[in-house]
């Protein structure tokens, strides 16, 4: 009888439970991609360090990790510290709280989540715990309801698929169809990896705000800005006026996932962003972006997709006729050239740009 690897065993658990159960396809690709490489490859280390000047550290994923998990930004002020984004790998969390205590003995005093999917929220625990409960966890209006309505049914998925998938490995190793020797040292590993993931209590947002909120220190002007529905219905970008640098969340990542996006008001935010003076990017996910080029990929990626969907839903088309016309590699070269990850990230999200711009289109009519 055919055995299957251990990673094409999870990918087979994790797909068939995204069939039946909807799953997020974020959630999908974390684990196809993230967890299974995580596994396997083990790099080391989780993440790596970007000193950007004026105390603004920049936590980078590297490359193999860097759709799985986000980028983690350190505003190390005079006398404070704000964190932009609390990723999910929990290991890596605490080894970049350990970075900031040893780069200064000063407070985190805020954490700003840009929005609410898990990869960006799920350690903020963590950092009530490192400093003593003290900070204030800030995030757009709609973090409060959807960190619970959405995160948390995201985090609860997770910890299920990877029960599921250690359960499958298991019962693998148990039989006599197993040729991984490494099996049983991969079930410990993610046995540890969910015990950590059972403990995550959601933290909600103490402070909140619609449109702008001013964050400057004595010492640095922090500005964060909503400016309407985008890569999802609350994203929030820190700019830092006097660094040039914008922390942008996943507005316009290498490939932004569209999956639960507003493709009309995404490219309009993008526009508004435009408009602000920033020379270096943070992006959510990915390395570290110079002047505004991305941000033009995307803004042309949206522009042509909602173009697009916009002619089929005049033409009467239907979503399926939609989605079998569009030629899904039209933006391949300009997003995926860097390696095969890019390519397979593109092949799993092309589709919801087009699924929700003819979505909202319609909606429109
Ligand atoms: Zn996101």
């Amino acid at each position: 009888m055919k055995t299957l690897p251990f990673k094409l065993l999870l990918q087979g658990v994790i797909k068939s439970r995204f069939i039946t159960t909807g799953l997020l396809a974020l959630t999908l690709l974390s684990h196809t991609i993230g967890f299974t490489e995580t596994q396997t490859a083990q790099p080391n280390p989780v993440f790596t360090t970007h000193d950007l000047g004026n105390g603004v550290i920049a936590f980078i994923k590297p490359d193999p990790l860097r759709f799985n998990d986000a980028n983690i930004t350190a505003i190390i002020n005079k006398e404070s510290v704000i964190i932009v984004d609390a990723n999910s790998d929990l290991n890596a969390a605490e080894q970049i709280i350990a970075a900031i205590k040893s780069r200064t003995d000063k407070p985190v005093t805020h954490v700003i989540n840009t929005h609410w999917h898990s990869d960006h929220t799920m350690a903020n625990q963590l950092y009530q715990q490192a400093f003593a409960g003290k900070q204030i966890f800030v995030g757009h209006q709609s973090l409060t309801n959807t960190i619970v309505d959405k995160t948390q049914p995201q985090l609860d998925e997770t910890i299920e698929n990877l029960a599921a998938a250690i359960k499958n490995a298991e019962d693998k190793l148990a039989s006599d169809n197993n040729d991984d020797n490494t099996l049983a040292e991969k079930i410990a590993r993610a046995k540890a990896k969910l015990e950590k993931l059972k403990t995550i209590n959601l933290v909600k947002p103490d402070k909140t705000f619609t449109n702008h909120l001013d964050l400057s220190t004595p010492d640095r002007r922090i500005e964060l800005f909503n400016f309407g529905t985008a890569h999802t219905e609350g994203d929030t970008i820190v700019f830092l006026p006097d660094d040039k640098i914008l922390i942008a969340g996943d507005l316009f990542d290498e490939i932004p996932f569209a999956g639960h996006g507003y493709p009309e008001s995404w490219l309009a935010t993008l526009n508004k962003i435009k408009a602000l003076d920033f020379e270096r990017v943070i992006p959510g996910h990915g390395s570290i972006h110079q002047g505004k080029q991305q941000l033009e990929k995307i803004i042309t990626l949206l522009t042509k997709t909602l173009q697009q969907a916009s002619h089929a839903v005049n033409n009467k088309m239907t979503l399926e006729q939609f989605m079998s016309s569009i030629n899904k590699d039209e933006f391949k070269q300009s997003l995926a050239s860097k390696d095969e990850l890019a390519k397979r990230a593109y092949n799993h999200f092309i589709e919801d740009f087009y699924k929700q711009a003819y979505l909202s289109i319609k909606k429109d009519q």
